[in-house]
């Protein structure tokens, strides 16, 4: 439920009030003098849904402060597709997939072969990223670096510390963790066993460690717990606010923490996230069609099979034609639930790479209408009903899809609510703010919301 400017901007003053009396932020943006560099802190709230952020009595007094101090858009707009990985990867090289490849959550592997085809999640980022990010950027300016469950990440030269997705129960921060008896190495070891929400509060201690220790110029964080509730109990509902709450008091922690650093007049807060999400209750599987057209049997000449990934789904065949294609694309037009097939050409429209720049890149790309999402069961119907479920990867031009972004703190201006914009723009707005060059992008820095001294 949208709420109107008058009563957003009322649960805010309330909320900025209330959190007043805990934990203050800057009165307002100091200019800079030219030679110093804030401290950017990035928070990525997966699958915040700009449609959540508008709620009137949402339970983010956290949020409402930063929005108050700082700058927020009406919502971010993700790329295509709207998934973690290629969005995440957005944010920080400040191009679209067309540009950086990744196109799903991880490296696709045996694609054009004789079976479905794989993703291999722990791709590193020098396989993965086909262009250099803003913290590549950074490090190579001589700033440092940090990430916390960041994607598409794995590997990088230029990360100074990190606790990974999968974190290692040798590593420095790991090690530091486990002295300070937040967490064991056995529960290190056993990292996925317990809920997200204790993941996300590990992640969070990670964070503070790291920002109290080492003082990153730059850190990356991503949190998780709400796209996991969501995806379990589908979009917009009492599980998915109580989650946000929780997310509020991460977020909570890491600006304390910056205070008990002594640098919160230094500090940018940027909270972003990847996408939105939104409810379905029917299930497709486009793999029965492959398989009843033949495409699937050994005796194939032109095998094909489909990858699926929520609201989106590709199709990788074997030696592909433009007939072939065709051919492939006539399976799916008109079937129920089906929103778009399209050829590589008109992907391409959309911000998708092409086979012929990726081998990423599907040789037919399926969106799923609303109320639908893909799975990958390639036996029975083509269509089956789920009991309500959240999901994401539709077009990013869908309402839902989109993100929220929020900034505050040094060199961040106080114009409240901001229009929408894509967020290929946080990338270059990082840079600016760092004094980093990024090269030629598709992004723009949000100079709008920069202090006017920002150089
Ligand atoms: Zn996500």
């Amino acid at each position: 439920m949208m709420c109107s400017a008058s009563s957003l901007f009322r649960t805010i003053v309330a909320t900025a009030m209330l959190f007043a009396s805990g934990v203050s932020l800057p009165s307002r943006a100091q200019a800079a003098p030219a030679a110093q560099r804030p401290k950017i802190i990035v928070i990525s709230l997966d699958a915040f849904g700009a449609a959540s952020l508008h709620e009137p009595q949402l339970p983010a007094p956290t949020l409402h402060a930063l929005m108050q101090r700082g700058a927020y858009a009406v919502s971010m707009q993700p790329i295509n597709p709207t998934v973690t990985w290629p969005n995440h990867t957005a944010m920080v090289t400040g191009v679209n997939a067309s540009l950086h490849h990744v196109l799903v959550n991880g490296l696709i592997v045996n694609q054009r072969s004789t079976t479905l085809p794989g993703i291999d999640m722990g791709a590193p980022k020098s396989q993965l990223v086909a262009v250099p990010t803003v913290y590549d950027a950074a490090h190579q300016a001589g700033l440092t670096t940090a990430q916390v469950d960041w994607v598409a990440i794995e590997g990088s030269q230029n990360i100074d510390w990190q606790f990974a997705e999968h974190p290692d129960p040798d590593g420095a921060i790991e090690q530091d963790l486990v002295r300070q008896d937040v967490i064991t190495h056995d529960q290190l070891a056993h990292f996925g066993v317990p809920s997200q929400a204790w993941r996300d509060r590990m992640y969070t201690r990670a964070a503070v460690d790291i920002i109290q220790k080492h003082h990153p110029d730059l850190l990356l964080l991503h949190l998780l717990a709400l796209d996991s509730i969501e995806h379990e109990t589908g979009f917009g509902n009492n599980a998915g606010r109580n989650t946000i709450a929780f997310l509020d008091d991460r977020v909570k922690e890491v600006v304390d923490a910056v205070r008990a650093a002594g640098e919160f007049d230094r500090t940018t807060f940027i909270i972003v996230s990847d996408h939105g999400q939104q409810s379905v209750h029917q299930q497709l599987h486009p793999n029965v069609l492959l398989k009843q057209a033949g495409l699937q049997a050994d005796s194939a000449a032109r095998p094909a099979f489909c990858l699926t990934d929520g609201g989106f789904a590709l199709v990788f065949q074997q030696r592909a034609t433009d007939a072939s294609i065709k051919a492939l694309k006539s399976l799916y037009v008109g079937q129920p639930g089906i929103r778009s097939a399209l050829t590589p050409q008109e992907a391409a429209k959309e911000g998708w790479p092409t086979p012929a720049q990726s081998n990423q890149a599907p040789d037919l790309l399926l969106y799923a209408a609303d109320d639908y999402v893909f799975s990958k069961g390639d036996t029975g119907d083509f269509v089956t009903p789920t009991v309500e479920i959240g999901e994401h990867g539709y077009p990013n031009s869908n309402p839902l899809m989109q993100g929220i972004f929020i900034a505050a703190g040094f060199g961040i201006q106080p114009k409240g609510e901001i229009p929408a914009f894509p967020n290929v723009d946080i990338a270059p707005t990082i840079a600016r703010l760092l004094h980093v060059s990024l090269g030629t992008i598709q992004g723009k820095p949000l100079t709008g919301i920069l202090a006017v001294n920002q150089p």
